[in-house]
């Protein structure tokens, strides 16, 4: 069966959803009434093309709301202590509303230490500790922006999540154990599978909801799916193919994300909303 004859699946149309709250935060960043729009600074380090294309397109997206981008760009032999005191700065600016540093530093950088140095109400695409422990407890935060989306885009479609088996395929900082943890705040249970879990498809085929997010393209196969899962595919490979074999995946989901137009844009439309959110607090 092609993905055109199953017409049982429903697709979580991460675009649409993001076009549609990325419309409030426009209205939001006007209410503000701010002189000066409110900054999202964006730091890189060195010149990976690919962390560049991310930087580009969180810029544009911030104009698209009417936020300014700040883009801050290190040489590659930047040391932590320079980094450091480029936080600093940034912290002590209170033009800026968020500060983004782009994944991956140079090796040379204590990248641990440095998101950590990022002030918790501008650390809004979730990567301080302390951020990620208020996350887990439940209390106010800014959950890293990807499980943030997949989230907003689970409860645009009401989905009812008390009660479902949740499997997570990854467990990185910034999207398998958040994500883990967003869906378990929520009453699901939770498995977290990774490079060492046996039998990975015996996981997934208990799975209610899947969450794949392991950086494999199209490695979660249909037929590990139990009929009627929700199927969200976080990967993003080169060649736009996500970590989900989404024709064999589709065939039995009762809901799916696509790769692209699915969590990508959700994930930017977080950092926005965070950084939105961040600006009304300040004021
Ligand atoms: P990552 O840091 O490389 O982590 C990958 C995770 O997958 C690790 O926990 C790893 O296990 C696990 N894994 C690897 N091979 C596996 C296997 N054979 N079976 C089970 N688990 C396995 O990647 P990431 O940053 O979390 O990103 C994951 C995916 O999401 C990538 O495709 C990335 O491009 C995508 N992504 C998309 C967005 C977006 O906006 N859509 C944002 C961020 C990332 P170990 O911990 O044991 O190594």
């Amino acid at each position: 069966m092609t993905r055109k004859e199953n017409l049982s699946y429903q697709i979580l149309d991460g675009k649409a959803v993001s076009d549609k709250i990325r419309a409030e935060l426009k209205s939001r960043v006007a209410a503000l009434g701010a002189k000066s729009p409110p900054v999202l600074a964006t730091i890189l380090v060195g010149n990976n093309p690919a962390s560049e294309t991310y930087v580009k397109m969180k810029g544009k997206a911030c104009e698209s709301i009417g936020l300014t981008s700040k883009k801050v760009q290190l040489p590659g032999i930047t040391t932590t202590d320079m980094l450091l005191r480029i936080i600093d700065e940034c912290n002590a600016d209170p033009q800026i509303r968020g500060i983004l540093l782009q994944h991956p530093s140079p090796a040379q950088i204590d990248e641990r230490a440095a998101f950590d140095r990022i002030a918790i109400e501008k650390d809004v695409d979730g990567v301080t500790a302390f951020g990620f422990g208020r996350m887990s407890l439940g209390i106010p935060s800014y959950p890293a922006c990807t499980p943030a989306g997949i989230m907003r885009l689970l409860d645009a479609y009401n989905v009812k999540l008390a009660g479902l088996h949740a499997v997570v395929v990854g467990r990185s900082p910034i999207l398998g154990k958040p994500m883990a943890q967003l869906l378990l705040n929520r009453d699901c249970t939770i498995t977290v599978c990774h490079s060492k879990t046996k039998d990975l498809p015996e996981h997934v085929k208990q799975a209610d909801l899947v969450v794949a997010a392991c950086g494999k393209p199209a490695f979660i196969q249909g037929e590990w799916i139990k009929p009627g899962a929700i199927v969200v595919d976080a990967g993003y490979n080169p060649g736009n193919i996500g970590d989900v074999d989404f024709n064999g995946c589709a065939q039995r989901a009762s809901y799916i994300t696509p790769v692209p137009g699915g969590v990508g844009p959700m994930t930017i439309t977080m950092l926005l909303a965070h950084t939105v959110e961040s600006a009304e607090k300040a004021k």
